[in-house]
C-alpha cells in the first residue's frame, strides 16, 4: 500500500489522529468501559497497532549473557498448577534440568505446589528426580474459608504441609481479587480478613516464608483505552482488567495487604513482582522501611525496572539484601501465552543481560512485540557483590539453605 508522505505529515501537523490505529484484528472487540472514543481512522494510513513492529536503528553494544555470573536460585516459578488436591504438571524434570544447567540455575522454587496429595506428587516428581535442584511451596485452601473451624484447620494444614516437605506458602492474587464470600457472587474477601490470621502466624512460627502476590500492574485498574500503557496486553487478556465492576482500587488492595503485614511482624513475606508496585519504587522503598519482615522479588517486572534504570539500580543497591531473583517462569506450551514468563534459555539470558550489563534499549521478553507494553529496557550493570546476593544469597537465607 502506498501512503502519500506529504499528506501524512500535513495531517500530523494539523493535529490529526496519531500514527497507529488500535485494532484487534478479527478477534472479539475489546471491552472499552468508559473509554474515551477511539480516534477516527485516518484515511491513507491503515497501519493497525498490532502490525507496528519498529526495529531499532541504534548502533549500541550488545552482550549475550548465556550463563549467570553466579549460581542462581529462581524463587518464583510455576512447574505445576493446582486445583483442590490435584496438580497438573507443566513439564517433566528432564525438560527443565538441561535449561537449568545451561543457565547456571542451581535451584528452582515451584511456588504453586498445591496441597495434600497434589503437594506430595509435586515434591515427589521434581525433588525426587533431582534432590536439591527443586523446592516446593504449598497453597492455602481458600475455598474453605466459609467452613466452621477453617482458621485453625488452615493453620494446622500448613504445618502438615511443612512435614510433607513444603518450604513456604504461596498466595496468588486470588486473595483480594477473586475469592468471594459464599461462592461466586458474594463480596470479595479482604486480604487482611482476620480468618487468615492463624495461617500467617503459623507460617511465622514454622519458619515458612509467604510468597505473596497482591493486586496487579496499575494499568490493569484503569480503562482499556488509548491512554492505557498496557493496551496490547489487556487486548490479549481482557480478563486481566480489574477496572470497574466491584474491584477495589490498586491502592486499597495494597493498603489491606500492608495492614496484614503490620499485624504479623514475625512472619516473613516475599512480596512478589517488586512488592506488586514496580511502577512506584519510592512506595516500595517506603514499605521495605516500614516492614522489616518483607523482601521483594523481581519476576515478570524487568519491563518496569528496566525502563527506569537509574532509579532501579539505586533501589537494588540500597536494598541489596532484600531483593530476590525470580522470573515467574511457566514452561511451554502454557508459558508461550506469556512471553515475559516463558521458561526457556532466552528468558534467562534477558534477565542476566538486564542485571549484569549496561546494554541499552533491548527487549524485556523473547517476543516480536513487547508483550506488557511497547517499550524497551536498559541494563543495570550491577556490581558483583550485589549480583551474588540477588541471584542467590538472599533467597538462600529466606529458604534456610546453607
Ligand atoms: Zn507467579
Amino acid at each position: 500500500m502506498s501512503i502519500d508522505r506529504r499528506q501524512w505529515l500535513a495531517r500530523l501537523a494539523a493535529g490529526g489522529a496519531g500514527l497507529l490505529l488500535p485494532r484487534r484484528g478479527s478477534a472479539a472487540p475489546m471491552p472499552r468501559p468508559h473509554a474515551a472514543p477511539a480516534p477516527p481512522a485516518p484515511e491513507g494510513c491503515p497501519l493497525p497497532l498490532q502490525d507496528f513492529q519498529p526495529r531499532s536503528m541504534l548502533h549500541v553494544a550488545e552482550h549475550k549473557v548465556e550463563r549467570a555470573r553466579f549460581p542462581v536460585i529462581d524463587i518464583h516459578t510455576h512447574l505445576c498448577w493446582s486445583k483442590g488436591e490435584e496438580v497438573t504438571l507443566l513439564a517433566a524434570p528432564s525438560q527443565i534440568l538441561p535449561v537449568m544447567d545451561r543457565k547456571n540455575i542451581r535451584t528452582m522454587v515451584n511456588l504453586t505446589g498445591g496441597r495434600g496429595a497434589g503437594l506430595a506428587q509435586a515434591i515427589r516428581t521434581f525433588e525426587g528426580a533431582a534432590p536439591g535442584r527443586f523446592l516446593t511451596f504449598t497453597e492455602p485452601s481458600w475455598a474453605r474459608i466459609g467452613e466452621a473451624g477453617y482458621p485453625q484447620w488452615q493453620a494446622d494444614e500448613v504445618e502438615r504441609a511443612k512435614k510433607a516437605g513444603a518450604r513456604g506458602v504461596k498466595v496468588l492474587k486470588t486473595l483480594g481479587l477473586f475469592l468471594r464470600e459464599g461462592g461466586a457472587t458474594g463480596p470479595l474477601v479482604k486480604i487482611d480478613d482476620p480468618r487468615f490470621d492463624p495461617l500467617w502466624d503459623a507460617c511465622g512460627r514454622l519458619g515458612l516464608p509467604v510468597a505473596i502476590h497482591v493486586s496487579d500492574p496499575e494499568a490493569f485498574f484503569t480503562p482499556i483505552d488509548r491512554f492505557n500503557e498496557r493496551y496490547d496486553e489487556l487486548g490479549n487478556h481482557p480478563d486481566w482488567s480489574f477496572h470497574d465492576r466491584d474491584f477495589p482500587s490498586n491502592a486499597e488492595l495494597l493498603a489491606a495487604r500492608n495492614r496484614m503485614f503490620a499485624r504479623h511482624p514475625k512472619t516473613q513475606f516475599i512480596v512478589l513482582h517488586v512488592g506488586n508496585n514496580a511502577e512506584n519504587l519510592a512506595a516500595v522503598s517506603e514499605n521495605l522501611e516500614r516492614f522489616p519482615n518483607t523482601v521483594v522479588e523481581i519476576g515478570a517486572r524487568i519491563g518496569e525496572l528496566g525502563r527506569q534504570p537509574r532509579t532501579a539500580r539505586r533501589f537494588i543497591e540500597k536494598y541489596q539484601d532484600r531483593v530476590l531473583f525470580g522470573t515467574d517462569a511457566v514452561p511451554p506450551p502454557d508459558g508461550d501465552n506469556y512471553p515475559q514468563q516463558v521458561f526457556k534459555d532466552e528468558l534467562y539470558e534477558i534477565y542476566y543481560r538486564f542485571l549484569e550489563t549496561e546494554d541499552e534499549y533491548f527487549d524485556y521478553a523473547p517476543a516480536v512485540v513487547p508483550p506488557q507494553g511497547r517499550w524497551r529496557i536498559y541494563g543495570l550493570g550491577l556490581p558483583e557483590a550485589v549480583l551474588r546476593k540477588v541471584y542467590h544469597d538472599n533467597a538462600a537465607r529466606m529458604l534456610g539453605l546453607t
